[in-house]
C-alpha cells in the first residue's frame, strides 16, 4: 500500500498525540488535503493553546479522551512514544484502521527520485554515529543531513525543497515499532540492552522492533560482532536479493567485516578480494573521542558510508572533521592532575557501562531516576576500575546497596542529596577522592529529571563545578 500525497485528500485521518511529532504531522496532513482530528489524553492549559492554534488551520481537536477511536477514521498517524497497548489501537486494530508514526508517514510522503536512506538505531550511540555518517558523506561531497531522532524532523525534510543524495537517519525503537514500511538503502543496528521494556513489553520485543530496521534493505546491514543479538536479527530479515550482512568489531577483521588492527580502522567487506585484501580507513586516533564504544560507533558509520561507495579517504576526512555533541563523554578540564569528563548522555546501566570501561582509575558519580534498572551486573563489572564512587538523587541507594554487595572495599560518598546544588558537593567530594592521574566520570546510569530539566543543564552543573574547583597552589 503506497499513499501519496494525493491520496490523503480527504481522508480521514486521526492524529494520536499533539506535541513534537504530532502537531507538525496534522499540520502536514492538513495541507495535504486530509480531514484531520487530533486527540490527545491531556486537558490542560498549554494543550488548549496547541489545540486552538490547530483549530485555526481547520483541525479539530479532541482533548482529554486519546482512547476512542473518531468515527470514520480511516488512518491513524501517532506519536511514536504513545505505547502499543493504548486502548486507541485496540480500537484501530479491530476496525482494521491502519496505524503509521511519523517516520512511516515520512516515508510514505517520499517523492519518486526521494534520496536513500542510511538508517541507524541501537539502544546506545544512534545520535553519535548518524552524526558521524552525514560528517563522512559530506566529506565524500554528498548533500546529506542527520535527521530522524535527533532534531531535524524527516518530514521537513521530505516535503522540503533541498535536494539530498543521501540520508543519514537515526531512529527510535518507538518509531521503528511504528514504521512497518520503510526500506533503507543499508542499516546498523549498533547494540541492544534492556531499555524502555516497560513501553515494549518485553525484551523480545523491543529486539524485535529494533530488527524491522533491516527489513528490506538494499545492500548492507551492518551488526556488532560483540553483541550477537544484532547480529540474529540480520539472518531473521527479509532483505533485498544480494543484500549482505557486515559486521563492525573492536578486534581483527574477519572477511566481510570492519574492525582494528594495529590502531588502523579496516575495511575487509568493500574491497575487492576480501578473503586475502582489507582497505585502511582511518587510524583510531582520528576517532574523537577514541574509546572504545566510540571506535564501534565510528566503524557502524564508516560501514554504511563505504555501503553507499564512499572513499576511504572521506572516511578519514568526515572521522576527522567531527565532533560529539555536548554531554557525551566531554572532557571538561584537567585540574590538579585529574581529568574531569562530563558523560551526563549516560542514561542507563548500558551506557555507563560504556563510558567506565574507557578510564582507569576512575572517581564515579552516579545516580537519579534509574527507570527500573538494576546495577548489579553493572558494578561487578566495574568494580575494579573504581577509586571511589558519589552518590546523587533520588534513587542512589540502589547503587549504593549494589556496591556493598560487589564492591564493599571501594569508598562510597552519599551525598543523600537531591537539590541542584548538590552536584558542586558532588565534584567536590569527588575531587577528594580523586589521586593525580584519575578520572572523575559522571556517567550517572541514571535518567536526571528528579535533580535537573534535563540532561544537558545536568552535565553544564557538572562543568560548572568543575571550573570552580580551587586548583592546587
Ligand atoms: P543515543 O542517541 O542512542 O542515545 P548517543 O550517541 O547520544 O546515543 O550516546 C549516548 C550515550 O551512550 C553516550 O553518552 C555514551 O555514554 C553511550 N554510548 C555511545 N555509544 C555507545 C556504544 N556504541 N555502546 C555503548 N554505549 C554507548
Amino acid at each position: 500500500m503506497t499513499a501519496t500525497r494525493v491520496e490523503l485528500q480527504g481522508r480521514q485521518v486521526t492524529v494520536a498525540g499533539l506535541g513534537v511529532s504530532g502537531i507538525p504531522a496534522a499540520k502536514v496532513l492538513r495541507d495535504l488535503g486530509a480531514d484531520v482530528t487530533v486527540v490527545n489524553d491531556g486537558d490542560d492549559e498549554r494543550a488548549r493553546a496547541q489545540a486552538a492554534e490547530l483549530e485555526a488551520l481547520g483541525i479539530r481537536v479532541r482533548l482529554g479522551d486519546g482512547a476512542t477511536l473518531p468515527e470514520g477514521t480511516e488512518l491513524i498517524v501517532t506519536t511514536p512514544g504513545w505505547r502499543p497497548d493504548k486502548p486507541l489501537f485496540a480500537a484501530a486494530a479491530e476496525a482494521g484502521v491502519p496505524v503509521w508514526g511519523d517516520v512511516e508517514l515520512a516515508w510514505r510522503l517520499r517523492g519518486p527520485d526521494a534520496a536513500p536512506w542510511l538508517a541507524v538505531t541501537g539502544t546506545n550511540g544512534k545520535t553519535t554515529t548518524v552524526q558521524m555518517l552525514a560528517s563522512i558523506l559530506r566529506a565524500a561531497g554528498l548533500r546529506t543531513a542527520a535527521v530522524g531522532n535527533i532534531g531535524v524532523s524527516l518530514l521537513d525534510v521530505v516535503l522540503g525543497d533541498e535536494p539530498y543524495d543521501v540520508l543519514a537517519v537515526e531512529l527510535s525503537s518507538y518509531q521503528l515499532h511504528w514504521a512497518p514500511s520503510i526500506r533503507a538503502h543499508s542499516a546498523a543496528i549498533l547494540n541492544i540492552a534492556p531499555d524502555h521494556l516497560d513501553w515494549h513489553g518485553s525484551m523480545e520485543a523491543y529486539a524485535a522492533d529494533k530488527g524491522r530496521i533491516y527489513e528490506g534493505n538494499q545492500v548492507a546491514c551492518v551488526y556488532n560482532v560483540a553483541d550477537p543479538a544484532t547480529e540474529a536479527l540480520v539472518r531473521e530479515a527479509d532483505v533485498e536479493e544480494g543484500a549482505r550482512a557486515i559486521g563492525f568489531t573492536l578486534g581483527s577483521p574477519r572477511p566481510s567485516e570492519f574492525g582494528v588492527v594495529d590502531g588502523i580502522l579496516l575495511d575487509r567487506a568493500f574491497v575487492e578480494d576480501r578473503q586475502m585484501n582489507a582497505q585502511e580507513l582511518a587510524e583510531v586516533s582520528d576517532v574523537n573521542p577514541p574509546v572504545p564504544h566510540n571506535i564501534a560507533n565510528a566503524l557502524a558509520a564508516a560501514a554504511l558510508a563505504r555501503a553507499f561507495g564512499v572513499p576511504p579517504a572521506a572516511v578519514r576526512d568526515g572521522l576527522r572533521a567531527f565532533t560529539p555533541d555536548a554531554h557525551r563523554i566531554a572532557h571538561v578540564a584537567t585540574v590538579n592532575d585529574v581529568a574531569y569528563v562530563d558523560d551526563s548522555k549516560a542514561t542507563n546501566t548500558h551506557a555507563a557501562e560504556a563510558s567506565l570501561a574507557a578510564y582507569e582509575p576512575i572517581v564515579w558519580i552516579a545516580g537519579g531516576l534509574a527507570k527500573g534498572a538494576t546495577f548489579d551486573d553493572l558494578v561487578t563489572g566495574v568494580a575494579k576500575r573504581l577509586r571511589g564512587v558519589v552518590l546523587i538523587g533520588a534513587e542512589r541507594a540502589l547503587i549504593r546497596e549494589a556496591l556493598a554487595r560487589h564492591a564493599p572495599e571501594v569508598p562510597v560518598v552519599d551525598l543523600d542529596r537531591t537539590d541542584t546544588g548538590a552536584m558542586a558537593a558532588a565534584v567536590a567530594a569527588a575531587a577528594g577522592l580523586a589521586q593525580p592521574g584519575d578520572t572523575v566520570l559522571l556517567a550517572p546510569a541514571c535518567a536526571s529529571m528528579d535533580m535537573f530539566a534535563n540532561y544537558n543543564v545536568r552535565g553544564d552543573a557538572f562543568a560548572q563545578a568543575v571550573r570552580d574547583l580551587p586548583t592546587a597552589t
